[in-house]
């Protein structure tokens, strides 16, 4: 209930904000494992870093779809703008997120408080030489014909920003989620089924330190028996609630 939510945070001064796919269905984004999710078309075991290097085909595919993602003109809803209202009452340590699609840079939150541990798919680089092309550039050369356009300084293979199955996280994204949860003194989660690991670690790594865990979800998560208050809604309709509960006085 969201009342419970409230109390739960009322006190709470430095609280860590982890988000997943959830928050970004509202923008026209699936998720991966809600009604929708898809997970339901493909099999994620095909999303493999060995496969996306050793396998040309694969790449031509994955461009294609990237460039006709919906994540491309994706724009941040109401969840979104209420996470960066919450941040900008000074209450937030910061914000973890597993999305891809920047849509909480897309809502204004300051990128040094926001962790993109999965990475952004706005972003490419050079897994040879580490060259990092603008993605405009790119998706015109593949606009032009380039099915599986190479690094332009080193000829090596170009890829999104986006963590694979296989890959390991961002070090530098990992040690400033793990530095956030440490200072946190509340968890909120949105939109997640905690299922994702060692991502999910972050919340929980909250609670351990016996803080209170919020968790806003449509449906079940695997961690909802730890959680101080479980809030079951659309995050577009409850999250503006919850913060403005938590903002008005
Ligand atoms: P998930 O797919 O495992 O879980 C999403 C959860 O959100 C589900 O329980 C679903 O029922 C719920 N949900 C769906 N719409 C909601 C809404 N409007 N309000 C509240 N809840 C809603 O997602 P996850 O836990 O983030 O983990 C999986 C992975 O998904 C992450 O690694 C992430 O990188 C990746 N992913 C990201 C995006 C994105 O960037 N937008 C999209 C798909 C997948």
């Amino acid at each position: 209930m969201i009342d419970d939510a409230v109390s739960a945070l009322a006190d709470r001064t430095r609280i860590l904000v982890f988000t997943g796919a959830g928050i970004s269905t509202e923008s026209g984004i699936p998720d991966f494992r809600g009604p929708h999710g898809i997970w339901k078309r493909v099999d994620p075991a095909d999303y493999t870093y060995d496969r996306y290097v050793n396998d040309p085909e694969f790449r031509v595919n994955t461009w294609g779809s990237r460039f006709a993602s919906p994540l491309i003109d994706a724009t941040p809803n109401g969840a979104h703008h209420a996470v960066t209202r919450l941040w900008e009452s000074g209450r937030v340590v910061g914000c973890v997120t597993q999305n891809i699609d920047g849509l909480h840079t897309a809502a204004g939150l300051d990128p040094a408080s926001l962790v993109e541990l999965h990475g952004n798919a706005h972003r490419i680089h050079c897994i040879g030489c580490g060259d990092e092309p603008d993605f405009d550039k790119v998706e015109r050369r593949w606009k032009s014909g380039a099915v599986d356009p190479e690094c332009l300084r080193c000829g090596g293979i170009l890829k999104t920003k986006v963590v694979y199955f296989g890959e390991e996280l961002p070090p530098q994204a990992t040690y400033r989620a793990w530095d956030m949860a440490e200072r946190a003194d509340a968890a909120i989660v949105i939109g997640s089924t905690l299922s994702v690991y060692p991502a999910a670690f972050v919340p929980l790594a909250v609670v351990e330190n016996g803080n209170p865990m919020v968790i806003v979800n449509q449906g079940r998560t695997d961690h909802d028996f730890r959680a101080t208050a479980l809030v079951d809604g659309t995050a577009g309709n409850v999250v503006p609630e919850l913060v403005h509960r938590l903002t008005r006085d």
